[in-house]
């Protein structure tokens, strides 16, 4: 039998702005979320859960991610309870639970934990650039080696391991046995959701916010792979390096948008905020930009004498890639696509009962 612990909407606090308590268990917001179905009902459940501190059964719920925050239930609660972005807290708070290492929960709940971490990988890379008395060719060299090592070990050592926390909380533990084979058969949809995320359009007013989302997801992905893959600051192929151009200039410029958004809060979504919500979005515009800023300069022959700037560009790519990526915001997509991946797993089992 579940244990009740009233406490634990003080501990989800710290993963977003909200009020549970003040709920009256309406269902309006129920009713209202275009994503809701019978099967899968929310976010009331998660509200009452939340109140009732059944942390069992929403660390086993895939519910959380099945909501795609478009703010309507919190614009039409009648308590100003906030349920959007209870749902917010609740996928931050499961990344906590996920994360086998137990630093994106330590992140989410203290600021200066995760300022910290990001001055210690400034600080080293600032003493590399020093140790090696500002060689730029050799930094260059080591900044590359860094893009591969790090997308090997952060994925081999803390994504895939976290992943498969997330499968044995959701389908294992409460008892979902799915045949091995449906586990190929539903890898199409995995690939969707990853590079779609297509179920936004099930928000209305939600299409200008997919398609952002879109382009980003491709702009990121593919400049991934040139900058890594195809050695974009140092290849001499005319098509590589506008294409770099082109995918880094997408970068800055979509998420500039969500910064401004941010600032003008002009949508629900955008009115509450979390600092690794930030710091998502501006780290993402500032990968962009200094790698835009990088490439430039080596075309116009600048970079012998601005070292600095590589140097700053490695400082944002080693934050990025060793806090953000593992540990905050980007994981978001990763949980997610797994979310719709395992909810197609137990829409099966269901089926064949
Ligand atoms: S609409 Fe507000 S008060 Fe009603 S159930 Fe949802 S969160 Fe609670
Ligand atoms: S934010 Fe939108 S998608 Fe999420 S629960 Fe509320 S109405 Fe549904």
């Amino acid at each position: 039998m579940a244990r009740i612990n009233p406490e634990f909407t003080d501990e989800l606090k710290k993963y977003g702005a909200f009020d549970a308590n003040a709920c009256y268990n309406c269902g309006n917001c129920t009713a209202v979320c275009s994503l809701a179905t019978e099967e899968e009902s929310f976010p009331r459940e998660m509200v009452r859960f939340s109140v009732l501190g059944l942390k069992e059964n929403l660390e086993t719920s895939l519910k959380p991610w099945l909501c795609y925050y478009c703010g309507e239930c919190s614009e039409t609660c009648p308590r100003e309870a906030n349920p959007g972005e209870l749902m917010m807290s609740l996928r931050r708070w499961l990344i906590g639970r996920y994360d086998w290492t137990g630093l994106s929960g330590l992140f989410y709940k203290s600021l200066a934990v995760f300022l910290s971490a990001f001055v210690v990988l400034a600080a080293v890379v600032a003493w590399f650039g020093v140790y090696e008395n500002f060689n730029l060719p050799v930094i260059m060299h080591y900044g590359h080696y860094f893009e591969m090592a790090a997308i090997t070990v952060v994925f081999a050592f803390i994504l895939l391991p976290n992943i498969i926390r997330m499968w044995w909380l959701t389908i294992y533990k409460p008892g979902v046995r799915v045949p091995v084979s449906v586990y190929f058969t539903a890898i199409g949809d995995l690939i969707v959701h990853m590079f779609t995320q297509k179920r936004t359009l099930g928000c209305e007013d939600n299409q200008l916010r997919w398609f952002e989302h879109f382009i980003l997801v491709l702009g990121y992905l593919s400049l991934l792979f040139t900058t890594v893959v195809l050695d974009w600051f140092a290849s001499q192929s005319l098509f590589v390096v506008v294409l770099g151009y082109v995918e880094s200039a997408v970068i800055f410029v979509v998420t500039f948008d969500f910064v401004r958004r941010r600032i003008i809060k002009d949508q629900e979504i955008s009115k509450h905020a979390h600092p690794s919500d930030w710091f998502f979005v501006i780290w993402l515009f500032l990968m962009g930009l200094s790698a835009f800023s990088v490439r430039l300069f080596i075309d116009l022959q600048m970079l012998d004498n601005n070292v600095w700037l590589y140097l700053v560009h490695l400082m944002i790519l080693v934050q990025w890639a060793l806090v953000i990526v593992p540990f905050g915001k980007w994981t978001h997509f990763l949980y997610r696509s797994f979310a719709m991946y395992f909810e197609k797993l137990i829409e099966y089992t269901r089926s064949t009962k």
